[in-house]
């Protein structure tokens, strides 16, 4: 463990969101830190997606604040999609463009963002590309690659605003199994690399090899949180070792 923690880059405290008469997230307080990687886990319907949305504001928050890099995302007064550009997402079925080319897929939001010329866009898309391992298929379309690829395009045009933080939730969920792996691969790298990172994720292995930390979630709240292989193998909450009972 290192002994200098890096700085807060995500502040949550006592978030609450609730869909008409339910409540869905009940008083979520945590901070994740530059660089840090942190894996999500819970069982399904339990906020998990809720949480992660709430962090870039695609959903709007009931109560309590956000903060990204000090910037309250609660307060009327930011500039949201000025936040947004530094939060990259990647979720479970790859949303790509369906008419448009790899290449385009990536270099679409930095051109009409008004980011970086088209010339650039360009560039980075293919340095990107080479970075996912799909080089190959820059002029494809997203109906000629398989799934790992499309999701390798979707971290690829998440990564291409250059963003500070990526959000994933559950990307290797809707993957036939041989292709997990691909995606998982990339998702390493990005964190080798020093991307901070909140993962939603299934896969165990991942939480317990790459993640810095793991919150476990139940029922709208963070049930148990802290180190990923001292969870994993030893619980301490009755609601965490029945979910793991049933996922390990
Ligand atoms: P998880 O990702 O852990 O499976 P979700 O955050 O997707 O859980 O959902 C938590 C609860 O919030 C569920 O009961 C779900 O039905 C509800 N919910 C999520 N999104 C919406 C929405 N847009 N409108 C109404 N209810 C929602
Ligand atoms: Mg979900």
């Amino acid at each position: 463990m290192s002994t200098t923690k890096a700085d807060p880059i995500i502040e949550v405290d006592d978030l609450h969101k609730s869909f008409g008469a339910n409540e869905v997230l009940k008083g979520i307080s945590t901070t994740v830190r530059q660089g840090e990687v942190v894996a999500v886990i819970g069982p399904s319907g339990s906020g998990k997606s809720t949480f992660l949305r709430c962090l870039n504001l695609l959903e709007a928050v009931t109560s309590g604040t956000v903060k990204v890099e000090g910037v309250d995302l609660t307060d009327a007064k930011t500039d949201i999609n000025q936040v947004r550009q530094k939060i990259g997402m990647v979720f479970q079925h790859f949303n790509l463009f369906p008419h448009k080319t790899v290449t385009e897929n990536i270099t679409l939001a930095p051109v009409m963002l008004g980011r970086m010329n088209s010339k650039q866009a360009a560039e980075r898309a293919s340095e990107l590309l080479g970075q996912v391992k799909l080089s190959d298929k820059a002029d494809a379309r997203p109906a000629q690659l398989s799934g790992g690829q499309k999701q390798r395009v979707a971290i690829a045009r998440a990564l291409a605003m250059k963003p500070d933080i990526m959000l994933f939730d559950e990307p290797t969920s809707a993957l036939d199994p041989e292709m997990v792996g691909e995606v998982l691969d990339v998702m390493k790298s990005l964190a080798a690399e020093g991307m901070t990172m909140v993962v939603v994720t299934h896969e165990m292995g991942f939480a317990r090899e790459v993640s810095d930390r793991l919150l476990f979630m139940a029922d709208g709240l963070i049930v148990e949180e802290g180190d990923p292989r001292e969870i994993l193998a030893n619980p301490q909450e009755p609601r965490t070792k029945d979910f793991l009972s049933k996922v390990l």
